[in-house]
């Protein structure tokens, strides 16, 4: 058996398409041009990149972006007092929080002082209990991306066992949430799981998010899975062993070019949405 492939650039550029067109028209009818404000502590060459990147697709899809570079001896009193001065600035529509931070920042206080209703990124307990309610609110972009990749694709999770493989507060634990929320039967595994290969071997769905590559061995895999990569380690090298997987599964994502692209388009989504919501809002209260 080949599995397919189950790409994100084709489906990450359609929507940053459509949030282009949506900025468009809130620019075009209320004057608002939505705004992302990204913070950056340090100057980890990945993290840089990441923020780079960002702020690329941003312009791009009519997103201006305010970057907030911050030395990397910053304390969590100035970093919290810095997100809560754009928590509270109405220009600014969605903040996204690079992380991670140096360790020295207690970084859920820092997190913690995002707006809920401009934490585009999906990183506060806030949008965490949204997530797990099944309420509105944004879902961290990850495993947001990866639901609406899962969606583009036609798997449908209900009923299905899904095993997510990692419990990182922004990746897999939010991953379950969403799953769970679609009526999916959800195992989480992290480094304490006895016998992950036995959990492994029933799972209808498998996200890896470990941060160790190809961690996960085509052989593992139930026939006919379905395999999302959310890792990324050095090199373009997942957390799955990709051969072993397209062998053995359904789908799988590649990686690079499946689910990271994902995970950029729908922060700028969420982020015309944050600035569509924030209007509306304004509007309503005048
Ligand atoms: P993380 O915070 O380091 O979490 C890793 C998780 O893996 C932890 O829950 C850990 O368990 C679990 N784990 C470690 N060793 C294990 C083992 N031997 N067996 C089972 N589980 C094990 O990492 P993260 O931030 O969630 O990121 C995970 C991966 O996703 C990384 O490769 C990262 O680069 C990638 N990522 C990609 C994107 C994207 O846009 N594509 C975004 C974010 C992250 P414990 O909790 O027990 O320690």
């Amino acid at each position: 058996m080949t599995a397919q492939l189950m790409t994100g650039t084709d489906l990450a550029r359609e929507t940053l398409e459509r949030a282009a067109e949506r900025a468009r028209h809130l620019e075009a009818e209320t004057g608002v041009r939505p705004c992302l404000a990204t913070v950056l502590v340090g100057e980890d060459p990945a993290s840089v990149t990441y923020v780079a990147m960002k702020r690329n697709r941003c312009a791009r899809a009519g997103v201006e972006s305010r970057h907030v570079p911050l030395p990397a001896a910053t304390t969590t009193e100035e970093l919290v007092a810095v997100i809560r001065e754009l928590s509270e600035d109405p220009t600014v529509h969605g903040i996204l929080l690079q992380h991670p931070v140096p360790a020295h920042i207690d970084e859920r206080a820092a997190f913690e002082a995002i707006d809920p209703a401009k934490d585009v990124d999906g990183v506060t307990m806030a949008s965490f209990a949204n997530m797990a309610f099944g309420h509105d609110g944004f879902a961290s972009c990850t495993p947001g991306g990866i639901m609406r990749l899962l969606d583009a694709y036609g798997v449908d999770p209900v009923g299905q066992h899904a095993v997510v493989v990692g419990r990182s507060p922004i990746l897999g634990k939010p991953m379950g949430m969403l799953l769970l929320a679609r009526d999916a039967t959800v195992t989480y595994c992290h480094s304490r799981t006895v016998d992950l290969p036995a959990v492994l071997a029933t799972a209808d769905i498998v996200v890896a998010a470990v941060g160790r590559p190809e961690f996960i061995k085509g052989e593992q895999l139930k026939p006919g899975a379905v395999v999302i990569d959310a890792g990324y380690n050095p090199g373009n090298v997942g957390d799955v062993d990709f051969d072993g997987a397209m062998g053995r599964a359904r789908l799988v994502t590649p990686v690079p070019g499946g689910v990271g692209p994902m995970t950029i388009a729908v922060l700028i989504d969420q982020t015309v949405d944050a600035a569509a919501r924030q209007t509306a809002l304004a509007a309503a209260s005048v």
